[in-house]
């Protein structure tokens, strides 16, 4: 019987060289990142990805045919622990940042071989950035099919028109996947299709990064941007569809969960980085009586983050194990459950560890802001946890069947009426004890 949770010891080492790597060479760039610009932060990245690039673990999430390392889930979710410690700069190095590793997949997936040879080979060379442009402002981000943004035939191409926000990266990427309504009519899921769209096509108006609780102040044309555009008569040759006709959702959800799933891996490391502040703090941080250490509450705090943050993890690696032997429809449910369940735990584990490093936690002295800031949109994006728990539950009811006379199943009056029919000859053969 097949049940292991062992490493091969040729990868654990190449996660100890990681784990170094990216504590020498990454964890420094955060304190230097917001006053850097994108062409600094473009040269200090360089030699970075020029190793990674060396040592074979360069865009480790596909196939060797389209340049990866074909590496699975599991093995990308381990490395993607250790790249999660530093979320917004480590993923760079290693060729596997969002949007650009979920927009790699769309185009190995639905892309042809000129579409393939013109967006996804410089992508994954680490030569142009992406952008996946799909949430409106008008329109629900929780239920796409109520997208709003059009894209008309005209002649053998496309018109297209529409208003995007929380276009991750669009306004630093070279083109932008865009999710557009081409038939109103047809059945929900197959009303919209997806485009190619090189940014500096005539109408694509990017206005704005919008300012988030990640960075709260306006600033334009930096990696981790969120770009509000406005698409406005954006003339689209037939080069510019990915798949077929109608087949935008289809493909949108063929990225969507292992996209939801790399989430998920960056959280168990965000978790543990904050984790490893909290005990570090919890050994010497002197309060009445003793250390924190000593204290029952932080105890606590260490114990249920160690429970926790296990659970999340061996969710996260089984959700990962069942794509890689059975392909991600197969785990969109496990997938579901990791996404809503790790969006808490991270957001727990980042407040507790904040909360006992009082306003040395809350300042930014020290990285906790910013990954409680960060993760904060871990329980809304990528379907909002509440939709995850809708989808999970109906699954669920939907192989229960009530019962048929009203009765509970395990209503114990009618089980023991039942229990002394069945055991009735032994009752009567074995006398009770006076
Ligand atoms: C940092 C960040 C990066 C992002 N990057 C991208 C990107 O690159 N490309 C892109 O296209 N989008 C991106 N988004 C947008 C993201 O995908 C949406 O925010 C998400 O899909 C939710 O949509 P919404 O914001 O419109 O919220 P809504 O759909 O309006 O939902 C708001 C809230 O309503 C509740 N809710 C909604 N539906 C239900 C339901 N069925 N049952 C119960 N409660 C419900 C939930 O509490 C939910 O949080 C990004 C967002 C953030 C914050």
């Amino acid at each position: 019987m097949a049940w292991d949770f062992s490493t091969e010891p040729d990868f654990e080492e190449k996660l100890a060289w990681m784990r170094e790597f990216v504590r020498e060479e990454i964890w420094p760039i955060e304190t230097i990142g917001e006053e850097i610009t994108q062409a600094q932060l473009d040269a200090i990245c360089e030699p970075l990805r020029r190793e990674t690039k060396e040592r074979g673990l360069w865009a480790a999430h596909l196939p060797p045919e389209l340049g990866g390392q074909g590496f699975g889930q599991v093995k990308l979710g381990l490395m993607h622990e250790i790249l999660g410690t530093s979320p917004l700069y480590a993923p760079i190095a290693f060729g596997c940042q969002a949007p650009d590793s979920g927009n790699a997949e769309i185009l190995a997936i639905a892309g042809t071989p000129e579409q393939k040879q013109r967006w996804l080979e410089p992508l994954l060379a680490g030569e142009v950035f992406s952008a996946f442009s799909m949430t409106e402002p008008e329109t629900p981000g929780s239920d796409p099919t109520q997208l709003q943004t059009r894209a008309v035939r005209d002649g053998d191409g496309y018109i297209l028109n529409g208003h995007k926000w929380f276009t991750s990266n669009g306004s630093i990427a070279d083109f932008l996947i865009v999710l557009a309504v081409t038939d109103p009519d047809a059945r929900a899921h197959q009303r919209a299709s997806m485009f190619v769209v090189p940014v500096d096509t005539p109408g694509v108006r990017i206005v704005r990064d919008v300012p988030t609780m990640e960075h709260p102040y306006e600033r334009y044309g930096v990696f981790g941007g969120h770009a509000e555009i406005y698409y406005e008569n954006v003339r689209l040759g037939p080069e510019a569809l990915l798949g077929n006709e109608g087949e935008g959702f289809l493909i949108a959800q063929q990225r969507l969960v292992p996209g939801r799933i790399h989430h998920c891996m960056r959280w168990l490391g965000i978790a543990r980085r904050a984790f490893d502040m909290m005990v570090e703090r919890a050994t010497y941080r002197p309060v009445k009586g003793g250390v924190l250490a000593d204290k029952q509450t932080a105890q606590t705090w260490i114990a249920d983050s160690v429970a926790e943050m296990q659970a999340a993890r061996l969710m996260t690696l089984q959700a990962a194990w069942k794509m890689d032997q059975f392909g991600s429809s197969a785990a969109r449910d496990d997938v579901s459950l990791i996404k809503f369940f790790g969006a808490k735990v991270v957001h727990d584990v980042v407040d507790r560890s904040l909360q006992l490093h009082g306003a040395l936690g809350y300042s930014g002295d020290m990285p906790l802001e910013f990954l409680y800031r960060l993760s904060r949109h871990a329980r809304f994006v990528d379907g909002a946890d509440e939709v995850h728990r809708e989808t999970v539950a109906r699954h669920v009811l939907r192989a229960i069947e009530p019962p048929a006379d009203g009765v509970p199943t395990n209503h114990i009056p009618t089980r023991r009426e039942a229990a002394r029919r069945k055991f009735a000859h032994i009752l009567e053969a074995v006398p009770a004890e006076a």
